[in-house]
């Protein structure tokens, strides 16, 4: 069982509502609960364009997804909340990072932890 920590992000669509949806979407992730979540953040976009302010939380994950699995399983939730990638630092409907895994040092083309 690995502990992990995921960075949740929105500012698009009633953010608060798309945070609170998402940590209920990460407690369905096969192999995985959640044992724990912060508050939520009102916190000002720090890019170079004018975007809402952004609703940020972390939760800690208790898995037995791989790394990369897991990874594969945010991208999944932040899809069907309609996330578009259309540049970087875009204004998102959500935004899932994995911060932690265990104590692992994680450098890969998709995965840099
Ligand atoms: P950002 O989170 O920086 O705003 P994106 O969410 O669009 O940007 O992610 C860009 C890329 O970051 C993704 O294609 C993903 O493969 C890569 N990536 C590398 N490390 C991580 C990580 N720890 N968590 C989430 N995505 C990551
Ligand atoms: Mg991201």
């Amino acid at each position: 069982m690995s502990l992990a920590y995921v960075a949740l992000g929105a500012n698009l669509i009633e953010p608060v509502t798309q945070v609170r949806a998402a940590l209920a979407a990460l407690g369905e992730i096969s192999e995985t609960r959640v044992v724990s979540a912060s508050s939520l953040y009102s916190t000002e976009a720090i890019t170079a364009d004018k975007q809402p302010d952004y609703v940020n939380a972390v939760a800690a994950l208790e898995t037995t997804l791989a790394p990369d699995a897991l990874l594969t399983a945010l991208f999944d939730i932040e899809n069907r909340f309609g996330r578009q990638r259309e540049y970087h630092h875009a204004p998102r409907t959500l935004d899932l990072d994995l911060l932690l895994y265990d104590e692992q040092i994680i450098d890969t083309p998709r995965l840099l932890v």
